[in-house]
């Protein structure tokens, strides 16, 4: 869970890519940074933080250049330390590299000791310093970027998305199943590369398409090429984007998430209806799927709750009192809307089992009636590998109690989880072509210890196409022309 963006613009980048990192800030709260280059030099600033804590106005003017790169941090791997903050810049020879990774790495132990065993030295705990060191040991034979990406899809095994600067150009590519999103989109003075299309919009930009699974992109003066490095018999885009972590208003292979929200809360109310007084989402991830139940039910929605928006991330919440302070401060029923009421409520996801708890608490502490819990994703039963911060099987409540144990946990009047056929169509992708190993504990690829149905990859190499042509029929190719 990270949110990475690179971009090329004639008239600078740095701005640009601070209204991206905004725009990608729900990916990642712990740090920010950017690295630009105007092809000789190159300027950089990374730091713990919110993006609008990190910039000011004289830092992103000193960050010079027309091309760069920029990434939020949610940690995954690598522990909360300065030196994981990214994007990871080295120098190799006089070539200047700067990376951004979303993803997780599952054989970055492996690797990691074989380097170690060959006297490599890392700096940091990251997979990205990993993915560096793979680029630069085949980098080295021939200064050939193409090949030290090939290398990459043949040795790592996991979710990477990554953006990259070398010298003055621009990089992006995506593992063979495309499990972490990343999307390319036209600017009226050059391309942006980002984990989501929100970013393109927050820059007025038009999203063109997204990066394909295995594929290499090259933005430079020239434009955009593209080379097929890796192709799996089947994707496996990650579901939890879909159900909680992309925004709603993001279009990830060709689906408005928001669209597939809302289609996910009609689905509840087909398999679980209940006559109720209002439809209340818990805010704001349940927000558009709240919107789909209402509409399918034809119950009112009305907001139960309100959530303080402002709510500092440092919260420190080490004993119980203050945690439920914590929720209380971020969570305020609206007494007048739930008072005596049947409440159907709805989220995205129950995941420890904490915050739903609490909610219900406040919800009847408030004077709602009932309160029908209604869930936009199966139970989470397993872990996850591939970069969502998901804790372990014994701290997942879906992996240790039924749903009717859930409810009574957290006291609901009833409770009900969309079931993972409904969830698939919502979505309107292949079911082989997602990854749904947290719900289902089946990975595509191969995990230790784990049940896997591995993805078939073929490393077929090739040559760079332009995007002129394929763009030549449609929309994009106006604002390419220009
Ligand atoms: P809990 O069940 O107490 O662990 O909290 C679950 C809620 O946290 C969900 O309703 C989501 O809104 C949110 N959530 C789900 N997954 C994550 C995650 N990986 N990191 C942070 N928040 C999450």
């Amino acid at each position: 869970m990270c949110g990475i963006v690179g971009i090329t613009d004639a008239g600078g980048v740095s701005f640009s890519l601070y209204y991206a990192l905004y725009a990608l800030q729900h990916r990642g709260q712990e740090s920010a940074g950017i690295t630009t280059s105007d092809g000789n030099r190159v300027f950089k600033f990374k730091r713990e933080g919110l993006v609008a804590e990190v910039f000011n106005q004289d830092i992103l003017e000193s960050l010079e250049g027309r091309v760069g790169v920029g990434h939020v941090r949610y940690p995954t791997t690598g522990a909360n330390l300065p030196e994981n903050v990214q994007p990871f810049n080295f120098q190799y020879r006089d070539h200047y590299f700067a990376l951004a990774h979303n993803g997780n790495l599952v054989n970055a132990e492996e690797l990691r000791q074989e380097f170690e065993r060959r006297g490599d030295i890392f700096s940091t705990t990251t997979d990205t310093e990993l993915i560096a060191s793979i680029l630069i040991e085949e980098y080295r034979r021939a200064e050939n970027l193409e090949d030290a990406v090939v290398h990459c899809m043949r040795t790592l095994r996991g979710s990477y998305s990554v953006v990259m600067l070398l010298d003055g150009t621009l990089y992006a590519f995506r593992d063979p199943a495309g499990i972490k999103p990343l999307c390319i989109g036209k600017l009226p003075r050059g391309y942006i590369v980002a984990s989501e299309s929100v970013a393109i919009d927050a820059l007025n930009g038009e999203l063109l398409r997204d990066v394909r699974p295995g594929e290499l992109i090259r933005l430079d003066n020239r434009g955009l090429f593209s080379m097929q490095i890796a192709v799996a018999n089947h994707r496996a885009h990650c579901i939890f984007e879909y159900i909680y972590f992309a925004r709603a208003d993001a279009i990830l292979e060709g689906k408005l998430v928001y669209d597939v929200r809302r289609r996910i809360g009609g689905a509840l109310y087909d398999e679980a209806p209940v006559q109720a007084d209002m439809v209340s989402p818990v805010p704001d991830s349940g927000i558009s799927l709240a919107i789909g139940y209402a509409h399918r039910s034809c119950i009112p929605f009305l907001e139960g709750l309100m959530k303080n928006r402002y709510m500092g991330r440092t919260f420190i919440k080490t004993t119980q009192e203050e945690r439920e302070r914590a929720v209380r401060i971020k969570l305020n029923p609206i007494h007048d809307h739930i008072r005596d009421r049947s409440v159907v409520l709805v989220d995205d996801s129950i995941v420890r089992g904490t915050t739903m708890g609490h909610i219900v608490d406040l919800m009847r502490e408030g004077g709602a009636a009932e309160i029908h819990v209604r869930i936009g994703s199966p139970q989470i039963i397993a872990p996850c590998y591939l970069g969502v911060d998901m804790p372990t099987r014994e701290e997942l409540i879906g992996s240790n109690k039924a749903v009717e144990e859930v409810r009574k946990h957290i006291a609901a009047t009833s409770l009900h989880h969309v079931s993972l056929s409904a969830l698939v169509e919502a979505i309107g992708l292949d079911q082989q072509d997602l990854c749904m190993g947290c719900l289902t504990g089946r990975y595509p690829l191969t995990i230790g210890g784990e049940a896997c149905v591995p993805r078939l990859i073929d490393i077929v190499g090739g040559t760079y196409q332009t995007e002129l042509e394929n763009f030549g029929k449609g929309k994009g190719n106006q604002s390419l022309a220009q």
